[in-house]
């Protein structure tokens, strides 16, 4: 038995024979050739035929896999008419006299290095789109068919790096999992795999030999395990099928209420980072986001997001959930989330130290300008904002006073935004204490269950040493939760939890008895605890 670790990016399990894709020898040969127009015209009619084969794989994924993954496909469509691509062809085949499979082999490499090298993420992403089209005008053009990803029966498909032409292909009765020796969580490969339901593991460096050998893939700690013992294989197989009877069952609670048996009803919202994280909200039937951790902005950035890089983020989310309430959390950088642009100094204690609102009061500038474009975008749907560490009253009235003059400059310069609901993270035990207080002053609190256990129990959530103490469960976290609920209730406002707490379901009953409004969790937990909700009876 052999395990190697590498990053998963969809959870579930999958149990099988490996099958190794080998993508066919790309080398191309270098040949001279004499009649550089017509070389070029056979360039030209492979651009054709490509962009051909690239509308019939569009249509076949936009039935498999929905029109917003498919985009892909019309994205390459649009690269194999991109100017400088065609020109650096041209360029090669009519004035260093080279054949054109190798003009656009060498363009291809070129330009997918230099997407490679670039700051931005998504850019990155993109060099694999251009070693895509440029191999298939290079197939075309000497004549190679396609190999076929098509198995008998179903394997744990292992690859190099699949590049979304062949991951769309996949037969998925065919297909239990893949795994990638590179590839990205934000590149097709791994979007489309979630939204093919495929556990899918990457930064595996799998051996050779390993096709035709039995093989489990854990994706939710990312493991790949070779030729299984006995006893593993029995244990994976033991939660497969579990998992398998428990999404059946869950599939089935789609569109039903998140009511109890006697009929209290709550909210179950989704918490995401990043805009792509909306799609799983929706498929999993969210009733709105609970906590959208914007820092993922800015660490995903090489300088602060503008304004309206800010906007266009905050009014995708919002016009994909289409008048569902999505709460934007500011700026929680700081502590375990660092970003070099805001040289922050090292600290002793960094849990205890310069980190979220802290910041945000003292850089008014950063403060303000995602303020501005959170209310432009609350134009455009059902929008909360919520602010993270809070420890006193002052603060959030120093808050709702910049807020208020967002609002002012808004108006003043004609922009408009829409009505806002604004909340609190109570995340530190000073909010605890003062929630009575503190709820006079918001529409809502948002439990963050993850800070509020360390800064309850005094224990730093990074620090594997303390593990055995941080017990989210611990009468004085379970505590500090009640007594927030009720003094948000005497005022009116309403209190959600948005921690990981939220989602574990044998402390579902007691929050609903604590009389929680809200429980927001990953989108993959939703149908998990709306079955619990629905399973309780406070009337018992
Ligand atoms: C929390 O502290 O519970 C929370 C939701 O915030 P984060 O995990 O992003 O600190
Ligand atoms: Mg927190």
């Amino acid at each position: 038995m052999q395990e190697l670790i590498g990053k998963a990016v969809f959870a579930g399990v999958a149990i099988g024979t490996a099958a190794v894709y080998r993508k066919k020898d790309n080398a191309v040969k270098k040949t001279v050739v004499e009649d550089t127009d017509a070389e070029f015209k056979r360039f030209n009619d492979a651009v054709e035929a490509a962009k051909e084969e690239l509308g019939e794989l569009y249509d076949k994924a936009v039935e498999e896999v929905g029109e917003e993954n498919a985009a892909v496909f019309e994205v390459h469509q649009m690269m194999l008419e991109d100017d400088d691509y065609l020109e650096s062809v041209e360029d090669i085949i009519k004035n260093e006299s080279m054949n054109a499979e190798y003009a656009v082999s060498t363009t291809g490499e070129n330009f997918s290095e230099m997407f490679a090298a670039m700051d931005d993420e998504y850019m990155q992403a993109r060099a694999a789109d251009v070693k895509d089209i440029s191999n298939r005008v290079v197939k075309i053009l000497s004549g190679e068919k396609e190999e076929s990803l098509i198995h008998d029966k179903p394997v744990i498909l292992l690859a190099d790096d699949l590049a979304p032409s062949e991951t769309v292909q996949l037969d998925k009765s065919k297909i239990l999992s893949f795994v990638t020796r590179f590839g990205s969580t934000n590149s097709h490969t791994s979007i489309l795999a979630r939204t093919m339901n495929i556990p899918a593991l990457i930064g595996i460096d799998y051996p050779e030999d390993i096709a035709g050998k039995e093989a489990i893939v854990d994706g939710f700690s990312g493991k790949l395990i070779i030729e299984p013992d006995e006893e593993t294989l029995k244990h994976y197989m033991e939660i497969r099928e579990k998992q398998e009877k428990e999404r059946q069952l869950l599939e089935e609670l789609k569109g039903k209420e998140n009511k109890t048996i006697d009929g209290k009803e709550i909210r179950l919202y989704a918490n995401i980072g990043t805009v792509d994280d909306v799609q799983d909200v929706l498929k999993n039937d969210a009733g709105g986001i609970g906590l959208f951790r914007s820092e993922f902005l800015y660490l995903e950035s090489s300088d602060y997001p503008t304004e309206d890089q800010q906007f266009a983020a905050y009014k995708e989310v919002a016009e994909k959930m289409d008048g569902k309430q999505v709460i934007i959390r500011t700026l929680d950088i700081g502590a375990d989330k660092k970003c070099d642009y805001f040289g922050l100094e090292k600290e002793e204690n960094p849990a205890l130290g310069y980190r979220a609102i802290r910041i945000c009061l003292d850089r008014k500038d950063i403060f303000k300008t995602q303020l501005r474009a959170i209310l432009r975008a609350s134009s455009y749907g059902n929008i909360g904002i919520m602010f993270p560490m809070i420890i006193s009253v002052d603060e959030v009235r120093e808050i709702k006073k910049i807020v208020d003059e967002v609002k002012e400059s808004l108006k003043k310069e004609g922009i408009a935004f829409g009505e806002v609901e604004l909340g609190i993270m109570v995340e530190t035990p000073a909010a605890v204490f003062l929630s009575g207080e503190l709820s006079a002053e918001v529409d809502f609190f948002s439990i963050g269950t993850n800070d509020l256990t360390q800064y309850t129990l005094a224990i730093d959530r990074q620090n594997a040493k303390l593990e055995k103490y941080n017990d989210p469960h611990d009468p004085a976290v379970l505590k500090a939760i009640e007594m927030t609920i009720t003094n948000g209730h005497k005022n009116g406002a309403w209190v959600g939890i948005c921690g990981e707490l939220a989602a574990d379901t044998t402390l579902t009953e007691t929050f609903l008895r604590m009389g929680v409004d809200e429980l927001s969790v990953s989108a993959s937990h939703i149908l998990r605890v709306r079955d619990a909700i629905r399973k309780t009876d406070l009337g018992k």
